[in-house]
């Protein structure tokens, strides 16, 4: 098993849990050549949602729930994607820091006192709710332990792939260099051309 809308990207998980919230956002119709939409219908996101529950949990180490989707959770599920796209862009780069205020996000979740004392927050809710939960829990813990600044989408904003920046000064800006940052570079190249052509005339 393993995370089922990233490794479609040949990415890498970010680590522990947070490789939910990137698994959610690579549902998205990402990369080159695009994915398909894993969100699109009722099954495709019920069967995304059971596989990455399930893979959660191992990371969690916890048992994972059954969560169950009906029609109406699609277009919540869809729209949290987006702001959470948004929320991980402002992050990213001061250039799209407007964003994180449009943002208007909550969630209801559980605290629990668990093993040796710990407090824990569980997710609570039903369907899309529950979802809503379980990610914004994994946000708070990554932001908690300042991994949540490497996870970012691909500066290609056609592409947007979610990924885990692992460079030491957290500077990736592609999801894959040799696909989105060279494509920049050829539309870089071609529009200096351009530019020096419309110049010549
Ligand atoms: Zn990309």
């Amino acid at each position: 098993m393993s995370w089922p809308a990233t490794t479609r990207y040949q990415l890498d998980a970010a680590p522990a849990s947070l490789a939910l919230v990137q698994d959610f956002v690579n549902t998205l119709p990402a990369g080159i050549p695009r994915g398909t939409d894993l969100l699109a219908d009722l099954p495709a996101a019920q069967a995304w949602l059971d596989a990455a529950v399930e893979e959660w949990a191992r990371a969690r180490e916890v048992a994972g729930t059954a969560v169950v989707l009906g029609e109406a959770d699609l277009v919540h599920l869809r729209a949290l994607r987006t702001d959470l796209v948004g929320l991980i862009r402002a992050g990213a780069g001061a250039d799209n820091a407007e964003e994180e205020h449009r943002i208007s996000l909550s969630a209801t979740s559980l605290l629990q006192v668990g093993d040796a004392g710990r407090v824990r927050a569980l997710p609570s809710g039903k369907g899309w709710r529950y979802v809503a939960s379980l990610l914004l829990i994994e946000i708070y813990d990554a932001q908690r332990v300042n991994t949540w600044r490497r996870l970012k989408t691909c500066r290609n904003h056609r592409c947007s792939a979610a990924f885990f920046d692992r460079s030491r000064n957290n500077s990736r800006a592609w999801h894959d260099v040799g696909v989105c940052g060279n494509l920049a570079n050829l539309q870089a190249h071609r529009a200096r051309k351009r530019a020096q052509n419309s110049q010549g005339q």
